[in-house]
C-alpha cells in the first residue's frame, strides 16, 4: 500500500529545530514532541484543507463541547526506522478504520483517508529526523480528534479538530506488572462505548486503577460488567493467557477494543505453529489452572509496550504466582512482531508501509 500526499496540504517549517536539546537516551513516555503537528479542521459540514506548523499551545473557546461531553477519540501507532534510514509504518490503514468507527460510535464526522494517512505520511516525511535507528527506537504517533464547537448545549458539535503529534519513544518497559482482576468496577458495557479509542474510557479507568495501585497492582484485568466471571482486557491493553501450550484470548465484542497488536499476534502465533483459541476465558478457569499449574503465561498486547508479561494476579484476595518460564510465548511473539516492524525479518504478511 502506498500513502497518499493530500494534493493541497499547507506547510509551515518551524524556523529551528528542537532536535538537538532531546536526550533520545532518556526518553519519558509520551512528553517530548517533534517541531510540528498536523491540524485539520471540519466544519459547515466539510474538512478543512489540513496545514501541518510549528508545535504550539491553540485557544479554543472554553464552551467547546469537548470539555463539558467529552467528544474526542484517538488513536496510538508508532514509526520505526530500519538500517537503510527508511521510516515503516505497521497496519496504519487498521488504524484509520479504528479511528472511524471511534468517530461514528461519538457522533463525530469520518476523517478521510487523505487526510489521514495522507496527512501521516507528510508529516512523517518532514519528522523524519525523529525516528532513530535500532531496536526499541520509535515515533509514538498520537492521532486526535476533538469537539471544538463551542456552546454548552448537549448536542454533537458542528465543528472539530483533527490533529496528529509524534513523540519520541523507547520501548516501553513498565517493570514487573501484578493484576488484579475487577470484582465490582467495569471498563465497558454492552451498549456503551468500549469498542471505541474515545477519550472517556481512559478517564473512567483512572479511578479504580489508582485503588489498584494503592494496593500494590499496576492494572486491572476488566471482567464483563454484567456477571464479572469473563476475563476482558488488561488495562488499556488486549490480554492473553496461556494454559499448557494454547494461548487463549477474548473475542472482540461491543466492551472489547480491536486492537491491531492483538490480531497480529493471533496471525503470528498460527504462523508459528502455537495453539490460539479465541474464545471469552473465565475467571474460575484462571484460578483453577493457576491452582493446578497449567497457567503458563498472561500478558497484555497493545501498541505501547507491545507484549506487557504479567507475573501474577489477584482475585478475592488471594494472590497467584505465575511460574518463570524458558520458553515464554509472550517474549518469542514479541521478538517476531518487532522484528517485523523493523524490518529485520521478512514481513510474510503484508502488514509494513513505508513512509
Ligand atoms: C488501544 C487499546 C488497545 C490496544 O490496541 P492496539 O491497536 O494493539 O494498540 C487495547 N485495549 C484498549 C482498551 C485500547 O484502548
Amino acid at each position: 500500500m502506498m500513502l497518499k500526499t493530500p494534493s493541497e496540504i499547507d506547510i509551515v517549517r518551524a524556523s529551528a529545530s528542537k532536535i538537538k536539546d532531546v536526550d533520545f537516551e532518556n526518553l519519558a513516555f509520551g512528553n517530548t514532541f517533534t517541531d510540528h503537528m498536523l491540524v485539520c479542521d471540519f466544519r459547515e459540514g466539510q474538512w478543512q484543507k489540513p496545514i501541518i506548523k510549528p508545535y504550539e499551545p491553540f485557544l479554543i473557546d472554553p464552551s467547546a463541547k469537548v470539555f463539558h461531553y467529552g467528544q474526542a477519540i484517538f488513536e496510538g501507532m508508532k514509526a520505526y526506522k530500519d538500517e537503510n534510514d527508511d521510516v515503516w509504518l505497521f497496519r496504519p490503514d487498521e488504524n484509520l478504520h479504528r479511528f472511524n468507527k471511534s468517530a461514528k460510535r461519538m457522533a463525530m464526522p469520518e476523517v478521510p483517508e487523505d487526510i489521514f494517512l495522507g496527512g501521516l505520511n507528510a508529516i512523517l516525511d518532514l519528522e523524519r529526523d525523529w525516528v532513530k535507528k535500532g531496536l526499541g527506537n520509535t515515533l509514538y504517533i498520537r492521532p486526535f480528534m476533538i469537539a471544538i464547537g463551542s456552546g454548552v448545549i448537549a448536542q454533537p458539535s458542528t465543528q472539530y479538530r483533527f490533529m496528529i503529534i509524534l513523540s519520541p519513544a523507547r520501548s516501553y518497559y513498565s517493570g514487573e506488572v501484578k493484576v488484579i482482576i475487577a470484582e465490582h468496577f467495569s471498563r465497558a458495557a454492552n451498549g456503551g462505548i468500549g469498542a471505541a479509542k474515545a477519550a472517556g474510557n481512559y478517564s473512567a479507568q483512572f479511578y479504580p486503577q489508582k485503588l489498584a495501585q494503592e494496593k500494590g497492582f499496576q492494572q486491572i484485568i476488566w471482567t464483563d460488567d454484567a456477571t464479572h466471571t469473563k476475563l476482558e482486557e488488561a488495562g488499556t491493553m488486549n490480554v492473553f493467557f496461556r494454559i499448557n501450550d494454547t494461548l487463549y484470548t477474548a473475542p472482540t465484542s461491543e466492551r472489547i477494543l480491536d486492537g491491531v497488536t492483538r490480531k497480529s499476534l493471533i496471525e503470528l502465533a498460527k504462523r508459528e505453529g502455537i495453539k490460539v483459541e479465541v474464545r471469552s476465558v473465565l475467571v474460575d478457569e484462571l484460578v483453577n489452572a493457576a491452582k493446578d499449574g497449567s497457567l503458563k503465561e498472561i500478558f497484555g498486547a497493545g501498541t505501547a509496550a507491545v507484549v506487557n508479561p504479567i507475573v501474577g494476579f489477584q482475585y478475592k484476595d488471594v494472590y497467584y504466582e505465575l511460574p518463570k518460564l524458558e520458553n515464554s510465548f509472550a517474549l518469542e511473539l514479541k521478538d517476531k512482531l518487532t522484528k517485523i516492524q523493523y524490518k529485520l525479518a521478512e514481513d510474510t504478511f503484508g502488514w509494513t508501509v513505508k513512509v
